[in-house]
């Protein structure tokens, strides 16, 4: 008889698309038994009561990043990964900016120097690309995805910005390599000059940052971007979509077969664009491109998550300091302005649980939705499943262990981000991961810490392949 290390019993397991009562088997770091009366574990956890989950996968996070705007990203790869092992998450994907007139891998060897021997939980890595010129996209991205480097972000808009000539070649790239084009979908020009007309008038006070960037501005570029698609028959995903009308040209998009995938994050499903009335810095806690959206519009997405227009949901968590250490949200200056906030909201640890609580006990979505946008579609979407977002003979085991009934107010408090505030404070949510497993290792017990600082590996995805999204969720296989 095979004797386990690690058994959980009696919990109650949730896939993408299935839900069984069962005992789980774990030999090794792997889940290696899925079965009633699993009895022979080195160690036993009694789940009783219990949702057993798959652990997270947050798609969308930016760890250790150089400064912005003179202010620096506040979490590491230690602090971020913690934090998001406290909130269930057991894989992240974090960015890794191309620093123009480097090489992509001068700049990957950085971020492999931040995360190595910090990261607590399992991580790999979105570029960003910046310049992408002959040699970048012609020679380096192929070798790259070779490498297990397998999703390229193109910004539409803000520093970065690249054309659409500049895009096309992107997605030649990709195409022929298998790599998946990540795109921040937003016109550089009418941001541009939105923001200009602003100032030429003494505009600075937070409440005209929305005025910058409203919804058109998205939808254009999501609709440029689905099109850019469509001529290069390449499929692209839409990430952090904020914007109910940027959400319908990409339901327009898949219902034409093309292969658009889309992100959403949070803070567009909770906030709303009525956090930058707040008074003085106040609104400088908000501040994100783009910027949560009308009253309307978190029901909308709420939809779209529910009928498949949108197959991933991550955090974004960009964690600059609101105030402490003199300042980084806030910087040094007198006067609130809009222009001199850097964008960009923490949110890594509580993502899990607002989606659970507002999504899955709030009769929103199903649970195999939840696990479906929070940890499989991510895994097939950039290359990581089987390994990793799901519970299966296999797969990695990480495993989140939910009390459903478990109550927490969101705070800066009981939070474990490096960040001395949260957008979220004050929301009530109902179920809560009280023990996480990555890889058969316990990371969370009962809520507390017993992990190891560096246990986190790299992970190389694999070459991109994807069908059209059809309706409800990404098909299994
Ligand atoms: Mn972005
Ligand atoms: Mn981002």
């Amino acid at each position: 008889m095979t004797q386990f290390d690690t058994v959980i019993r009696n919990g109650r397991v949730a896939t993408a698309s299935d839900v069984f009562d069962c005992d789980i088997g774990i030999k090794d770091g792997k889940v290696i038994a899925l079965s009633k009366e699993l009895t022979d574990g080195t160690r036993v956890i009694d789940a009783t009561g219990k949702y057993v989950l798959p652990g997270g996968i947050d798609a969308h996070v930016h760890l250790d990043e150089p400064p912005f705007l003179d202010a620096l990203l506040n979490d590491d790869f230690e602090t971020g990964t913690t934090a998001a092992a406290h909130g269930g998450t057991t894989t992240i994907m974090s960015f890794v900016q191309q620093e123009k007139g480097r090489t992509l891998r001068a700049s990957l060897q950085d971020y492999h120097r931040k995360a190595d021997g910090k990261a607590v939980i399992d991580y790999s890595f979105h570029i960003i690309l910046t310049d992408p010129n002959e040699q970048i996209v012609g020679q380096e991205m192929p070798a790259l995805i070779e490498d297990g480097y397998t999703s390229y972000k193109c910004f539409m808009a803000y520093d970065g910005a690249l054309n659409d000539g500049q895009i096309l070649n992107t997605m030649d790239t990709a195409k022929r390599h298998g790599a998946l084009v990540m795109i921040h979908a937003e016109n550089e020009h009418c941001i541009h000059h939105l923001c200009g007309k602003i100032l030429d008038e003494g505009g600075t006070s937070l409440d005209h940052f929305p005025q910058i960037a409203p919804m058109a501005v998205e939808r254009e570029a999501t609709h440029r971007a689905i099109t850019l698609s469509e001529i290069k028959d390449v499929p692209i995903l839409l990430v952090h979509v904020s914007a109910r009308e940027a959400m319908d040209q990409i339901r327009w998009g898949q219902e034409r077969g093309l292969k658009i995938y889309a992100e959403t994050c949070p803070q567009y499903l909770f906030l709303t664009d009525e956090v930058y009335r707040k008074e003085g810095w106040e609104a400088a806690k908000y501040i994100c491109s783009p910027p949560p959206r009308d009253r309307d519009n978190p029901d909308a997405l709420w939809r779209g998550i529910a009928n498949g227009v949108f197959q991933i949901l991550s955090s974004d968590h960009n964690a600059f300091q609101f105030e402490s250490e003199a300042g980084k949200k806030i910087g040094g200056h007198s006067k609130p302005h809009f222009r001199k906030v850097p964008p960009g909201i923490p949110g890594i640890e509580p993502r899990l649980a607002l989606m659970f609580s507002e999504g899955v006990n709030g009769n929103r979505i199903d649970i195999n939705t939840f696990v479906a946008i929070t940890a499989t579609n991510p895994a097939k979407i950039y290359g990581l499943y089987p390994r990793k977002g799901t519970i299966t003979v296999g797969s990695d085991a990480d495993i989140a262990i939910w009390d459903p009934k478990k109550k927490v107010t969101i705070s800066q408090e009981v939070l474990h981000e490096d960040v001395d505030f949260t957008p979220y404070e004050g929301i009530e949510v109902v179920g809560w991961p009280v023990t996480v497993l990555s890889r058969g290792r316990t990371l969370v017990l009962d809520g507390e810490f017993v992990g190891e600082t560096g246990g986190g590996e790299f992970l190389r995805c694999d070459r991109v392949n994807l069908n059209p999204p059809r309706g409800q969720r990404v098909s299994d296989g």
